[in-house]
């Protein structure tokens, strides 16, 4: 059973929410990118921020569903026209969120999930910090992490090796966020990463419509 929550905004009725943003970070092969198709699926009202890369697709990979693959120039001039939220570059190359959907979402009051790194959070926390909550994904020991790099097979031994070479640097970053989850597996580490969200959505600035709900409960409605 997914855990779409109570205060969902139901059609027609004169409520609202306050979208939240959700920000995921981790070293790559933490299991961040498991842990947020499993996030989607337990709360389909959750909407994934999909990314703009000059990264080259891997195997099995979508455009416009994994990342919005593009070259150097076309990144650039979107962020010359300030169409990114933030941006970063990660391994060489650059990554970014672009901003008009998730405008659009939250104004709708609908959260959204980012799966960014810390230069993202970062920047997102300066522009939204109010509508954001942080969550960083540590791995149980370094020996899983590159045991979970390599097992992706995706990438080469040199992209891997260089991975687990910027791992630490990324670690060091934890006592950034607000969140943290230790991912000893991944069962435990989603019902976890689920509790953040519900309890995120439950704080009383993002109710909006509570101001309304408690005037009818005090007009004994
Ligand atoms: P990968 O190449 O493995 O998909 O992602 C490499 C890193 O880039 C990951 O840590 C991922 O979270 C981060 N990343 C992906 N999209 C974005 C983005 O739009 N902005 C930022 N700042 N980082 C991103």
């Amino acid at each position: 059973m997914n855990k779409q929550t109570s205060n969902t905004i139901a059609p027609g009725e004169d409520i609202s929410r306050r979208g939240l943003m959700l920000v995921l970070s981790s070293p790559s092969g933490a299991g961040k990118t498991t842990l947020s198709r499993l996030l989607l699926d337990e709360f389909p009202d959750l909407t994934m921020s999909i990314s703009v890369t000059t990264r080259p697709k891997r195997p099995g990979e979508q455009d416009g569903v994994d990342y919005f693959f593009v070259n150097a120039e076309t990144f650039g001039q979107m962020l010359n026209k300030q169409e990114l939220l933030e941006h970063a570059k990660v391994f060489g190359h650059y990554y970014g969120t672009p901003a008009a959907p998730v405008e659009a979402l939250l104004k709708e009051g609908r959260d959204v999930l980012f799966d960014i790194d810390w230069q993202g959070a970062q920047q997102l926390e300066h522009a939204k910090g109010a509508d954001l909550a942080s969550v960083f994904i540590l791995p149980p020991t370094t020996k899983e992490l590159e045991q979970r790099l390599k097992t992706r097979a995706q990438d080469s031994n040199e992209v891997v090796a260089q991975r687990m070479s910027k791992a630490s640097d990324e670690i060091s970053r934890w006592s950034e966020y607000d969140y943290v989850i230790v991912n000893h597996n991944i069962e435990d580490a989603l019902s976890e990463l689920c509790a953040i969200l519900t309890a995120e959505r439950l704080k009383r600035p993002r109710q909006l419509y509570l101001v309304n709900f408690v005037k009818r409960l005090q007009d004994g409605q």
